[in-house]
């Protein structure tokens, strides 16, 4: 009876006396590499193979993230503020948007009392 052959390294399978090396799809000497010992990690065909392989996974993953990140939000613009300086009196006003009787709600002349069917001509201005 020989020692009994524990195949450690998870790319490794028991192959009678030998080990059946996954990676590189040979039968290997356990004698010559770790396949049966707990430092298989140091095993060079391990860390060419299995190393690669993490480092591939490791390159996929930060592709993965990058690609998941939530993109730049660009600034909201703000609506155009009231006119600069305020709303004006009727007879300085162009156009009823910039007249404090103007209600941009009922879209009313507070002042005429009227419904303003075109602020951009407001009715205190028509006519003669
Ligand atoms: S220890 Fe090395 S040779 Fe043995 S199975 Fe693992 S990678 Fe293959
Ligand atoms: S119509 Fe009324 S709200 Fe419009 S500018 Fe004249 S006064 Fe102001």
């Amino acid at each position: 009876m020989g020692p009994k052959l524990t195949v450690k390294c998870p790319y490794g399978e028991k192959k009678g006396f030998a080990v059946f090396c996954k990676l590189i799809n040979k039968k290997v000497s356990p004698l010559k590499y770790p396949c049966t010992s707990d430092h298989y990690q140091k095993c060079p065909i391990y860390r060419q193979y299995a190393g690669a392989k993490e480092e591939k996974a490791e390159v996929a993953e930060t592709r993965k993230e990058a690609e998941e990140a939530p993109p730049r939000r660009e600034p909201v613009r703000e609506e155009a503020p009231p006119p600069a300086g305020g709303f004006k009196k009727p007879e300085e006003a162009r156009t009823c948007h910039e007249c404090i009787f103007y209600s941009e709600l009922t879209k009313m002349c507070l002042k005429l009392k009227i419904k303003v069917d075109d602020p951009n001509n407001p009715p205190c201005k028509r006519g003669a």
